[in-house]
């Protein structure tokens, strides 16, 4: 397994002259560690894709470079770079056995026999395709196959990284959930350096142990799921992670407060240095924010929508234009439409064209 550097990297469709607004991955630079978990995270469009295939060679950059441990292969094909990759959709062969579909990247690179076996074996068991090893692959569901797609990416352990492309998305929901779980046993296990490319935060945060979240063409963080949690470094990251996703709302600074709707809610003392009057965006998770009886010391707001999860409630309220999501907190009755938000200062950060300012 490799570690990856992308240096400068950069690709637009259109061409180079195109204004870099218009790429599909616009310039970045970071490091992926060898033997890593990561997740790609993004919404249709953002570029995940484009940057799987460019770690892979399917697509060569417009700009930049990629290192493998240190070595160019900007310009190497995916087979020199020694990438396995397990797209979307099953890529078997039908008229052969399960054991010969997981076998063949072996077989393709030489390895003596008795090593194969142990191998196949091995994978076959990990991911519960032990019996079926004799069976023609056409024989089998769609969700067997693509367990088998994910066995042949798996069952090279001299590869560079392993790129998986929403590996799931053919998967029958209950064994999704398994899977899931699986993949992220897998790693553990096999000691590769993984790169999972979903829309799907759930198998992201599952899988990962670094959540790499795209937008619009831009990687906008790289952190770990409390991390993308506890500090959104973009409102993009704070409203598209969790579930309802964090309040981001047009605020101006007042001393050490900010003014929500004409109300003055407390910033935690390291926003201590902003400029007065600057105008910002206030971010906060709806589980830091709880709705109590209204009070002259509260911001007023208006609920339109209480969402019972089980656990935990949610309400849905208004505050002047702005819309907001707060916890009902345990044993909270709620009477009439009228309620104050009670704000956890420590956790309301600050934002200025998009991007978190880090307190001091
Ligand atoms: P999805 O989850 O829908 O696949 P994605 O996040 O993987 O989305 P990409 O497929 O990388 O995003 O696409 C990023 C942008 O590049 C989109 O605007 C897309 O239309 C464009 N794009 C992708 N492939 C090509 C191509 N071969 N030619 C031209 N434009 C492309």
């Amino acid at each position: 397994m490799a570690r990856i550097d992308l240096v400068d990297l950069a690709h637009s469709y259109g061409g180079n002259d195109a204004p870099e607004e218009s790429f599909a991955l616009k310039p970045v630079t970071m490091t992926w560690r060898r033997g890593g978990a990561y997740a790609l995270l993004g919404p249709s469009g953002c570029g995940k894709t484009t940057l799987l295939n460019l770690i892979s060679g399917i697509v060569t950059p417009s700009r930049g470079k990629i290192l493998f441990d240190g070595v160019d292969v900007t310009t190497q094909t995916t087979q020199t770079r020694n990438i396995a990759q397990v797209f979307q959709f099953p890529v078997i062969y039908d008229t052969m056995t399960v054991g010969q579909n997981l076998a063949f990247p072996l077989k393709n690179r030489g390895m003596p026999r008795p090593e194969i076996d142990a191998r196949v074996a091995e994978i076959a068991g990990l991911l519960d395709l032990t019996p079926y090893l004799s069976r023609k692959a056409q024989r089998l569901t769609a969700d067997a196959k693509q367990k088998i797609s994910l066995g042949r990416g798996l069952v090279r352990s001299d590869v560079a990284a392993v790129l998986f492309d929403e590996p799931l998305t053919v998967i029958d929901p209950e064994l999704k959930w398994q899977l899931r779980s699986k993949l992220r046993a897998l790693h553990r296990d096999l000691d590769l350096t993984m790169i999972y490319v979903t829309h799907d935060q759930t198998e992201a945060l599952t899988f990962a142990d670094t959540v790499v979240v795209m937008h619009d063409g831009r990687v906008v963080q790289s952190g770990t799921p409390a991390e993308l949690f506890d500090r959104p470094a973009h409102t993009f990251v704070g409203y598209f992670i969790g579930s309802p996703g964090m309040n981001i709302v047009p605020a101006q600074v007042s001393g050490r407060e900010a003014t929500i709707s004409g109300h003055a809610i407390a910033l935690n003392r390291s926003y201590d240095r902003l400029p007065a009057g600057a105008r910002i965006e206030v971010g906060v998770r709806p589980e830091f924010v709880e709705i109590a009886s209204p009070a002259s010391n509260l911001l007023a707001a208006n609920i339109e929508r209480i969402d019972d999860l089980g656990r935990v409630r949610f309400a849905h309220v208004r505050v002047g234009d702005t819309r907001f999501s707060a916890k009902v907190p345990p044993g909270f009755s709620v009477s009439g439409n009228n309620a104050g938000l009670v704000f956890d200062p420590s956790r309301v950060h600050v934002y200025a064209d998009s991007l978190l300012v880090e307190g001091e």
